[in-house]
């Protein structure tokens, strides 16, 4: 026994050495040793800098330090020391504020190409390189006093997509900041026609939460040439953590991206909007020469059996959320990006490539500081992952990872047609897809009057409660709403897509869960019939302020959805089984959807709400049964002041929506 015990010590302590005297090669990535420190990058004083990479197999690594963010050679360079835990570290005694860095690693005794490290928090232009920056110039006058809106349930959320270029580009925006972060905050800005814009406008419609495309610092727009005009989504990650150079006033001043960014959100929080951040950790904008890539080579990506690079985004690669070190950083990520830029909630790209246990996870790490901060996300993947699909966090997972919450592909679907075919209509186009459509309203929970064998994109329920699950009929991706229906009613007029359009964001609004807009759609906004407009020009994608006075009636409208579904909670339950008990779906003939919610066990000021559908070409009666009800809405009019009586029967025209209540 004694002999023994003396082996296992003095093992320990040569394992303790080699530990921290040199790395080596490993067998697997699982072998790895993994650093749970959240120091990586640089630990800033006036006194000195203590620089921290993490890479296990490297041989050696170099520190650059430079005056410049973008041009000029490292005025320094340091041979980094081994650490232990697969870090490397290497202090420099001077004070570096306002110099910029780099990390260079050498494996299999080659140079790899100079990185800013995965942990930058501040880079120059182009964000090549990490900057040393004075933290407090980055912070608004009173930011320490910055509040997240209130927000009881997330079935509360009206969310509102918007591309920040987009938003405030075109001149019609009447904005001083065209697509930059300072235009989304900015007051008092009018169209042409003297019509509320930007800020203004959101309050006026009355949303409550911003999602953000992408504004993370991404690498497709050249950021030295911005009066060039390029646009971009902005799915092609670069810097996780620092804000995109093109959408600040100076891309070249690290602090100024961060001051601006954070000083929308301020104002944002003010005026009680929460701001939503489009988070697209599944795959970065390249693959071999990415800076996960150049700091521990292959370990953050999953690979094929044949070791090419497996493809789940669609977009050449696919990060390995389910590799400790992945997972660490998209947690310490979201949690960064809430703690420094207090950020409310996160809409996960392509969410399905990422392993449950991750999202777990960061639900967790996301409740540990507020649960009321959202997340959800695309429950699929772009293609063909190298994980299974049991184990990752698709759609039909959903009941494993609640309470994030997922897209409905199948309300959409249902209502505009299937995504995959341009022209194939869905229920605004007349196509019986009633069943779906019921599915879409019930939020996707498990209701007894729903047959989920015939409904599209899902066989089951998988929302646990409609907090879990995001309606919606049109966002950035595919045609929007107007333009799908010009492919698939290319008969109509103008006034048919309009008809169709408010019927299906009636549909949106009055549905259990949690309803999701495209920007400019409620001012009838297009994009010239351009399905994958991510790299399209201005022409495509601005919103044209002018359509608000020419389509006043539509903005009107969205406006009374929003207010409809804000007032009444019936609308907003938080409970499958409140769902299941409390709305009914009536009898009714093909084409006519009527149910009935029992309002007032919703907490609701009405006693009783009727909501007819009807997608058939020709009007139809609905009998009452001898009941007496309000008309709140029926074709295309709301009746808010006076009103108007019902009983017996009541005709639905074509393509239309009634709402009716009982007090
Ligand atoms: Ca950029």
């Amino acid at each position: 026994m004694k002999l023994k015990n003396l082996i296992a010590i003095s093992l320990a302590a040569i394992s303790i050495v080699s530990c921290s005297e040199k790395p080596q090669k490993y067998a697997s990535y699982d072998d790895y040793p993994v650093y749970k420190g959240n120091d990586l990058g640089v630990t800033y004083s006036a006194e000195s800098s203590t620089f921290k990479a993490w890479s296990p197999e490297a041989e050696e690594v170099r520190l650059n330090l430079y005056e410049d963010g973008v041009i000029g050679a490292p005025y320094a360079t340091y041979d980094m020391k081994y650490d232990g835990e697969g870090v490397w570290k290497y202090t420099v005694k001077e004070d570096l504020i306002g110099k910029f860095f780099t990390f260079q690693i050498k494996q299999n005794d080659k140079w790899l190409g100079t990185t800013p490290g995965i942990w930058a928090k501040a880079v120059g232009c182009n964000g090549d390189r990490a900057a040393i920056i004075d933290w407090n110039s980055t912070n608004p006058e009173g930011w320490e006093n910055d509040k997240r809106p209130e927000m009881k349930s997330f079935t509360d959320a009206i969310i509102y997509e918007v591309h920040m270029r987009d938003f405030t580009i075109s001149p019609s925006s009447g904005s001083s900041f065209p697509g930059k972060f300072l235009g989304l905050s900015e007051t008092g800005t009018k169209s042409p026609e003297g019509e509320k814009t930007g800020l203004d406008h959101l309050l006026d419609l009355g949303i409550s939460h911003v999602q953000i495309l992408p504004m993370y610092d991404y690498g497709s727009i050249d950021e030295t040439k911005l009066n060039q005009n390029n646009y971009n989504w902005g799915y092609d990650p670069k810097n996780y953590n620092v804000p995109e150079g093109g959408y600040s006033t100076d891309p070249y001043a690290p602090n100024v991206r961060i001051y601006e960014l954070k000083s929308m959100i301020q104002k944002l929080h003010s005026v009680g909007i929460r701001v939503i951040m489009d988070v697209v950790y599944n795959h970065t904008f390249v693959g071999a020469e990415s800076h996960l890539n150049l700091m521990a080579p292959g370990y953050f990506y999953r690979m094929k059996s044949d070791s090419t690079w497996s493809n789940g985004s669609g977009c050449g690669n696919e990060t390995a959320s389910e590799r400790p070190m992945m997972r660490q950083f998209i947690i310490e990520s979201v949690k960064y990006w809430i703690n420094e830029y207090h950020i409310d909630g996160f809409r996960f790209d392509l969410m399905g490539i990422h392993d449950i246990e991750t999202m777990k996870t960061i639900r967790a790490a996301v409740d540990e500081i507020d649960p009321s901060i959202s997340i959800h996300g695309e429950g699929w993947a772009g293609g063909e992952c190298a994980i299974p699909e049991s184990e990752r966090a698709v759609k039909q997972n959903a009941p494993l990872f609640a309470p994030i919450a997922v897209f409905s592909d199948n309300i959409r679907d249902g209502l505009r047609g299937n995504w995959t075919e341009g022209d194939a209509g869905g229920f605004l186009a007349g196509k019986d897809l009633d069943e779906t459509i019921k599915f879409g309203i019930v939020g996707a929970t498990n209701h007894p009057q729903v047959d989920f064998t015939n409904i599209i994109h899902s066989n089951a329920p998988y929302a646990t409660t409609p907090a879990q699950v995001i309606n919606y009929v049109s966002c950035h991706d595919d045609p929007c709403i107007v333009d799908k229906l010009k492919a698939t009613c290319p008969e109509a007029t103008i006034d048919e897509i309009i008809k169709m359009d408010l019927l299906a964001q009636t549909i949106v609004f009055t549905s259990q869960g949690v309803p999701f807009i495209y920007a400019g759609e409620e001012v009838l906004r297009d994009k010239k019939m351009v399905h994958n407009s991510y790299n399209s020009p201005d022409s495509i994608n601005e919103i044209n302020w002018s359509n608000k006075a020419k389509y006043n009636n539509v903005y009107k409208f969205y406006r009374s959805l929003i207010q409809l579904r804000r007032c009444h909670p019936a609308f907003r339950m938080n409970s499958a089984e409140s769902v299941a008990e409390n709305l009914r779906f009536m009898e009714s003939e093909p084409g006519i959807i009527a149910y009935t919610i029992n309002a007032k066990e919703c907490g609701d000021s009405w006693s009783k709400i009727m909501v007819i559908l009807n997608r058939n070409k020709e009007p139809k009666n609905i009998n009452l049964d001898g009941e007496t009800w309000n008309v709140y809405l029926k074709d295309e009019t709301f009746i808010v002041e006076e009103k108007q009586k019902v009983s017996n029967t009541i005709t639905i025209n074509p393509t239309t929506a009634i709402i009716l209540y009982q007090e």
